[in-house]
């Protein structure tokens, strides 16, 4: 990938963040030690992590004809994304976000896409001259899967390297998958897309041949706190991440995500990108929140000195 332009397509929500002791069972009321809203949604956290890493990118989005739209709005320009392409859609709200976190800092998520449902193919059309002017386009599937492989196709009819987050976890079609050029699911998500269970390398290495074999050049399932397994031309190899203490996981795998196309677009050898996207989601998971938690390039830089 050149030194070039990005644009991420995908959802905008706000999270309602809950800190509890143990997640509750169905039934059960629990108390939670803290509360906060916070600005989130893959697409967001993705385009956010470019941003704040030092990414030229736009952002193509819809918000609700509300408040927190607008806010969030405001604040995604001053993480450096183009906003032009996110819309306010009338008589619709925000897309939002119910979040737990345990004392284990894992999380679990319930979703309202709300305003993200509007980002249909027609919407898409009217922005897809950014798509055609990018060197890489990076998606998730928090947005209409139709809209996600439209957009897959322009990008792919025009240069525009396909980077895919296939999150959150389903299967999909080969249709959209011919068109990634990069693909980076958790374990979670490689098992969904591929069947195969990944507990070990071996595991990971059948995962990734069975993503390449649907057309994709680079596979990289992240792995937690165990870093990730790269996968290109057929060869496969664990790159390990930081060592660091975790206070939530929350825009992890987001952080990541935006922070690896960024360092791929200034040029960096894969390799060093991934270091790069490590450090970026290390930092994240020391912090609470989505976007709160996504760190700046000099904060990245730092890190790494
Ligand atoms: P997701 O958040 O999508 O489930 P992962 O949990 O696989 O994704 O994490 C994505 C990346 O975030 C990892 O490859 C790693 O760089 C970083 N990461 C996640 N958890 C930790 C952790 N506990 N310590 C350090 N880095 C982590």
């Amino acid at each position: 990938m050149d030194k070039g332009k990005l644009v991420v397509l995908g959802s905008i929500n706000a999270d309602h963040v809950l800190n509890i002791r143990q997640f509750p069972q169905p039934g059960e009321t629990v108390m939670g030690s803290h509360y906060n809203v916070a600005f989130g949604g893959k697409g967001a956290n993705q385009a956010v992590a470019a941003g704040r890493s030092g990414a030229d990118v736009s952002f193509i989005a819809c918000v609700g004809s509300d408040d927190i739209g607008e806010r969030v709005r405001k604040q995604l320009a001053s993480d450096q994304i183009d906003t032009r392409p996110i819309e306010a859609i009338a008589d619709t709200t925000t897309g939002v976000a119910l979040i737990f976190v345990n004392e284990e800092a894992e999380n679990v998520i319930g979703i309202d896409a709300g305003a993200n449902k509007a980002l249909t193919p027609e919407y898409l059309e009217r922005y897809k001259q950014q798509i055609i002017e990018a060197s890489a386009l990076l998606m998730q599937l928090e947005s209409p899967l139709e809209s996600v492989i439209a957009a897959a196709r322009i990008a792919k009819d025009h240069q525009t390297q396909v980077i895919l987050n296939p999150a959150p976890a389903c299967e999909l079609p080969d249709e959209l998958l011919s068109l990634v050029d990069m693909i980076t699911p958790n374990e979670t998500e490689a098992e969904k897309l591929t069947g195969v269970k990944v507990s070990s390398s071996e595991d990971a290495a059948r995962a990734a041949q069975v993503l390449h074999d649907k057309g994709i050049a680079t596979v990289i399932i992240t792995l937690g706190s165990k870093g990730v397994w790269l996968s290109q031309q057929g060869q496969g190899k664990n790159v390990p991440g930081f060592k660091v203490k975790a206070v939530d996981t929350i825009a992890a795998g987001d952080t990541f995500n935006g922070a690896l196309v960024t360092a791929l677009l200034e040029g960096t050898p894969m390799d060093q990108s991934v270091r790069f996207a490590h450090a970026a989601a290390a930092i994240a998971v020391t912090r609470a929140g989505a976007q709160s938690s996504v760190p700046w390039r000099h904060e990245i830089d730092d890190f790494l000195a």
